[in-house]
């Protein structure tokens, strides 16, 4: 059985329109959500490196944690070289 490697990186981004704005996920993931002064998740812009296996895990908390699935990660393919 191979070693499955993570290449490439990834960012947390909302629905707006399905957010209730209570701020649950500015809990379940500190390093990439902060909230603004009504609770709506304001999400760190720069792509995490997926080998970054803390932060990683905190966003999954977060996508599954959110009560109106309106979190989801989008992951970001690194470019091979040609
Ligand atoms: S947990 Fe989900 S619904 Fe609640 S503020 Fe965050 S994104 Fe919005």
């Amino acid at each position: 059985m191979g070693v499955r490697r993570r290449s490439g990186s990834f960012v947390l981004r909302v629905n707006p329109i399905l957010c209730d704005g209570f701020g649950h996920c500015a809990e379940l993931a500190p390093e990439l959500v902060q909230t603004d002064e009504w609770g709506y998740p304001i999400l760190r812009s720069e792509p995490v490196p997926l080998t970054d296996a803390g932060v990683f895990e905190s966003a999954r908390y977060a996508e599954r944690g959110c009560p109106r699935q309106a979190l989801h990660i989008h992951r970001i393919s690194e470019k091979k070289p040609q």
